[in-house]
């Protein structure tokens, strides 16, 4: 006789599991600080609290890209934003860079930099000898890349030219104000402020599509395998997962790899760097060298929801550490992952923060920016909400 464990009883599927104001979905560094933004609203407003739950279909402490990314505290390398400005009129990219650095400043008013192991040590673009012509335009451009970050940041020197960064990276511009953080330990963190605030969080349970949700004219009920949810706003933050959840969403999924060795040698590098357009970023992570990138070789097999690693795309990373990051240089491989981000399918690059419904909001897409913007969307969506 076969067993299925799997399968949920009859009890287990019409037990309520929560009944309370706002279901927030995926437990993301998106859901996490939108529960924390409206949680602290009221607080400050000195409201009623507000009962909160935060569903993902992981298990605890794993998430689809907040615990697997790179961990960089960024707002926009020259070529990224030279990029947006063929795309883009000003007031956007303007835009959205102030929230990004918004984004890093809430990061260090809600967690101690020691947490989550910030560290001030700015962010790079570096160029190999063949990009002299990629270098050369963000020299002509670098006042006005100065200009657009000064609106969004009020610093007058954000972009600079700083020295020769080895023999395959003759060529560099300093981003100061970037940093680097420690995803897990800030993930965690957040978790850490959602308890403390009687948020209450559920792990490893799938909620199911739009149309098996039931709408009354004040409240949402949405039916799992494991019981059900009811509250009278849902909060939809499942990013790469959106639109398999609400079709219709403007959504792809992108995965990203990443690569972690152990070098023979000590590093030279210190802070956070992009090479080739953004494509490849790396850091010194306690000695060893943390690298990712690779996607846009592979854009077809790395458009996936499908958490793992590639041979090819790592075999890739592999080779760039071997010929540009520590040449001549003996290695061992710790560890390699992947993540899945949300990109746009019409190249749009803004975050999506919207009602897709009376009491249902939708908060994805943060592409490889989340990290900076997530207490920043945070803040909008809880405005948003309370208003
Ligand atoms: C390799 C890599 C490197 C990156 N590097 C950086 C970086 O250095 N700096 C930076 O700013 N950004 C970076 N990013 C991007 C950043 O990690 C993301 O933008 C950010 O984490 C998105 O957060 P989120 O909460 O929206 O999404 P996620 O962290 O993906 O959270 C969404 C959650 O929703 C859950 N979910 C989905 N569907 C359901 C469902 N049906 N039921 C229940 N739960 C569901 C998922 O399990 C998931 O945990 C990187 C991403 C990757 C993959």
């Amino acid at each position: 006789m076969t067993q299925n464990h799997a399968n949920f009883s009859y009890w287990e599927k019409n037990r309520s599991l929560f009944q309370g104001d706002i279901i927030i979905i995926g437990g993301g560094l998106v859901g996490q600080s939108i529960a924390i933004a409206l949680k602290k609203n009221r607080i400050q407003s000195q409201q009623k609290p507000l009962k909160i739950c935060i569903i993902d279909k992981l298990p605890a402490g794993k998430s689809g890209a907040s615990t697997r990314n790179a961990g960089f505290a960024c707002f926009g390398s020259p070529t990224e934003v030279l990029d947006d400005m063929n795309q883009e009129p000003e007031k956007e990219i303007v835009a959205r860079m102030q929230n990004r650095i918004s984004g890093l400043s809430l990061w260090r008013n809600w967690v101690s930099p020691n947490i989550m192991e910030w560290e001030n040590n700015d962010g790079y673009e570096v160029f190999e000898h063949k990009e002299i012509k990629s270098y050369e335009n963000v020299l002509n451009q670098l006042d006005n890349l100065n200009h657009m970050g000064k609106l969004a940041s009020g610093n007058e020197c954000i972009y600079s030219v700083s020295s020769r960064v080895s023999h395959h990276f003759p060529y560099s511009i300093k981003i100061n104000g970037e940093a680097s953080l420690n995803p897990g330990k800030a993930h965690n963190a957040l978790i850490e402020i959602n308890r403390s605030f009687g948020t209450l969080l559920f792990n490893g349970i799938e909620i199911p599509k739009r149309q098996n949700w039931i709408k009354k004219s004040d409240s949402w009920t949405i039916p799992t395998s494991q019981g059900v949810f009811e509250a009278s706003k849902v909060i939809v933050a499942t990013n790469a997962w959106t639109s398999e959840l609400i079709p219709g969403v403007d959504i792809t999924p992108g995965r990203g790899q990443i690569i972690l060795v152990k070098p023979s040698e000590k590093i030279i590098y210190k802070g956070v760097y992009h090479a080739k357009k953004g494509y490849m970023y790396f850091r010194n992570l306690n000695g060893n060298l943390l690298l990712g990138g690779g996607r846009n070789l592979f854009l077809q097999e790395e458009t996936s929801l499908k958490m793992c690693t590639t041979s090819n795309v790592q075999a890739y990373l592999e080779s760039y550490i071997k010929e540009v990051l520590i040449p001549n240089q003996e290695f061992t491989v710790l560890n390699r992952w992947s993540g899945i981000m949300a990109f746009s399918k019409s190249g749009d690059k803004s975050p999506l923060l919207y009602w897709e419904e009376p009491n249902l909001l939708i908060a994805a897409r943060m592409g490889g920016m989340g990290v900076a913007l997530a207490p920043k969307i945070g803040e909008n969506a809880a405005e948003m909400i309370l208003n």
